[in-house]
């Protein structure tokens, strides 16, 4: 349930209502934004009736929330959110290029990636420390060592960076050495991993299942905000379709229903979205046309030899003549690239 209130309506009101509404045994998440303040109420309201908040004098419109996000909706939260990042933007306004190789396979490689990247403008590096692979027998990750040689790629750079848990037994390095955590598409309904994340107030990037409805997937942002972190970016990587030419088919539909829904940013990966490098510019051209916030993309000094995903990444060289054409229509949408 929603209650937006009248303008003029005095911080003492505000409190009484919020204390009503708290002595329901609710919580009130309060959203101020240009002329409007809006309470939504968390918890069961099935019961509730509007009446109970209608008759409050400060209270214009009592509206129910249908959808079972609550703190994810745009109902709840009419603006866009901002969340900065080492001084980076993601959100209205501002777009971010996260880019860096699938693995970390070596101190050399990351660093040297890193420093490419910075050339060309990046704003973060991404680099998979632990990755859920298909097999077992497959590259599994560096682990905290590569954790420790982000660190060290990030010291050289200053390029904050993006690296995917897997499990909460590591979430002490990650609140030390990531800046933002992602959790892959595997790990979407990983409810105990999205909850423990919840309880810190680091930036979660959290990537659509493979399978996952919009529904479920705001539902899996709901289980971070609701253990009180609002710091959540969306990512569309790609659904499973009956098509297999692309890896995925990547769903840019998604931005535009998800920013219908929802104030959280939205990012797209036309790497993992594709699996085609040479889909990657024109799939970031089109993230850009639909509103988001920005892009994933993997880049890889030796695509060949990488130790995983390198069948869709694209080299720095191919990236520095990527990115001017990406700011180009950063710039139509009126949005900053953030680097
Ligand atoms: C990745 O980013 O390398 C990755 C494994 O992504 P996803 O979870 O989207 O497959
Ligand atoms: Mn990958």
């Amino acid at each position: 349930m929603i209650l937006v209130l009248k303008r003029g309506a005095t911080e003492h009101q505000k409190e009484e209502l919020i204390k009503h509404i708290e002595g329901m045994g609710l919580k009130a998440h309060v959203s101020v934004g240009e002329g409007t303040t809006i309470i939504g109420l968390v918890g069961d309201t099935s019961k509730l009736s509007s009446f109970t908040f209608s008759s409050y004098e400060i209270v214009d419109n009592v509206l129910r929330v249908t959808e079972p996000f609550k703190q994810a909706n745009r109902m709840f939260k009419p603006d866009d959110t901002i969340i900065d990042v080492c001084g980076r933007k993601v959100g209205q306004g501002y777009f971010v290029v996260i880019s860096g190789p699938c693995s970390v396979e070596s101190e050399e490689q990351i660093v040297g990636i890193a420093r490419e990247l910075k050339k060309a403008g990046a704003s973060f590096l991404r680099g998979g420390a632990y990755k859920p692979r298909t097999s077992p027998y497959s590259f599994q990750g560096l682990g905290l060592e590569g954790l420790d040689y982000l660190k060290t790629a990030k010291q050289e750079t200053g390029l904050p960076i993006v690296s995917e848990i897997m499990s909460t037994d590591v979430l002490d390095r990650f609140i030390e050495d990531v800046d933002i955590i992602q959790v892959g598409a595997r790990n979407m309904q990983n409810f105990v991993l999205l909850r423990e994340l919840g309880r810190t107030n680091k930036p979660i990037l959290l990537k659509r299942g493979l399978s996952a409805t919009y529904q479920e997937w705001l539902m899996s942002a709901e289980y971070i905000l609701s253990e009180g972190n609002k710091n959540v970016i969306l990512c569309e990587r790609g659904i499973r379709t009956f098509e297999n030419y692309t890896r995925n088919t990547l769903d840019i539909s998604a931005v535009l229903a998800i920013k219908k829904l929802s104030h959280l940013p939205v990012i797209v990966d036309p790497s993992h979205g594709s699996g085609k490098p040479w889909m990657v510019g024109p799939l970031s051209k089109a993230a850009v046309a639909c509103g988001a916030d920005g892009v994933i993309i993997e880049v890889h000094n030796n695509p060949k030899c990488a130790l995983s995903d390198g069948e869709q990444s694209i080299t720095p060289e191919q990236y520095a003549e990527i990115l001017p054409k990406i700011k180009k229509y950063v710039e139509i949408e009126d949005k900053q690239l953030e680097v």
